[in-house]
């Protein structure tokens, strides 16, 4: 019997098994959208069904204009849906919500404020009392070890840093889901790899789902459980796939066939690549140094 790199692990089946255990937070239910600008009709969305379970970690992928874009900005409540429901503990999303947290690629911090007065907005909007909101501020900054910069301005920061000020600043209110629509695309290499592990450490110490949104199947593969794919022209659910990794992620895990089956998976539905047959066994590699040169 062949066994595929896409089977589920009995560890990684068992995960999921409890993580689908759990309450469903967010339904999204026969939801389209369209765009109607004159003579042009876009059907951006098309009947997308889709639930998110509590504490879960689901990234949504896809080819450009498949409405990825479209679908933040509907479950953030910016934008309404054409037909069809979304929910959020079971009541509509009508609007935005302190319940949904965000970090957008373009919702940048406020430069005028200082760091910890950037995180205590959104606790001070809510009516916490000013003494209070610092204090929480503080707290929060600790646990992503910036502290120290509570006084500096966003400008002084480095990337990383001010999306880990980011982070916190849509987690202070406590949302139940966490919106993240390419958070990491900005940053350079090493520190997006080194936000993506920070990322999965936060969401392990904080009771939230997070929904993110990306173009990197690296960065899917990495972070999510279960990876939502969609396709263009309309935007429709191509598949939702389950990664068959174990947690805690770490760096190691990218090498892994496991990770390299489900990338190609994730290929060949975006880009209609043939999947790589991982049964089939790889060529041997003929010798291309001297004889009794080679190495061990
Ligand atoms: P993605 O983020 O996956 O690239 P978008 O959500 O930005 O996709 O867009 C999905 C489709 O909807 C595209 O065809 C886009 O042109 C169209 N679209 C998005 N926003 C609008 C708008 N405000 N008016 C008209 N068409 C739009």
């Amino acid at each position: 019997m062949s066994v595929s790199y896409l089977d589920q692990p009995p560890e990684v089946q068992a995960r999921l098994a409890r993580l689908k255990a759990r309450d469903v937070i967010l339904s999204v239910d026969g939801m389209s959208k369209r765009f109607n600008s004159g003579k042009n009709n876009v059907t951006a969305i098309e009947d997308l069904s889709f639930q998110t379970h509590r504490r879960e970690f689901l990234c949504v992928i896809g080819p450009s204009g498949c409405g990825k874009s479209t679908l933040a900005r509907i479950l953030a409540g910016l934008d309404t849906a054409s037909e069809g429901w979304v929910s959020l503990d079971g009541k509509p999303v009508q609007g935005p919500g302190r319940e949904r947290g965000m970090v957008f690629q373009g919702y940048t911090l406020f430069p005028w404020l200082s760091v910890r007065r950037n995180v205590m907005f959104g606790l001070r909007m809510a009516g916490v009392g000013k003494v209070e909101a610092q204090r929480q501020a503080d707290e929060w900054l600790a646990l992503v070890g910036l502290e120290k910069f509570a006084d500096a301005y966003p400008h002084q920061l480095s990337g990383g840093m001010k999306q880990r000020v980011a982070i916190i600043r849509a987690l202070v209110n406590r949302p139940r889901v966490l919106l993240m629509d390419e958070p990491f695309s900005a940053l350079d290499a090493q520190t997006r790899q080194r936000m993506q592990a920070y990322l999965l450490e936060i969401w392990k110490k904080v009771d939230i789902t997070i929904i993110f949104i990306t173009h990197d199947l690296d960065e899917a593969v990495f972070l999510a459980d279960r990876i939502l794919v969609l396709d263009a022209h309309p935007g429709r659910l191509r598949e939702m796939i389950e990664v068959p990794l174990p947690r805690p992620r770490d760096a190691a895990q990218i090498a892994s066939p496991a990770f390299a089956a489900t990338k190609a998976r994730l290929e060949a539905l975006i880009h209609g690549k043939e999947t790589a047959d991982e049964d089939e066994p790889y060529p041997a590699v003929p010798l291309l140094t001297d004889v009794s040169d080679e190495v061990e």
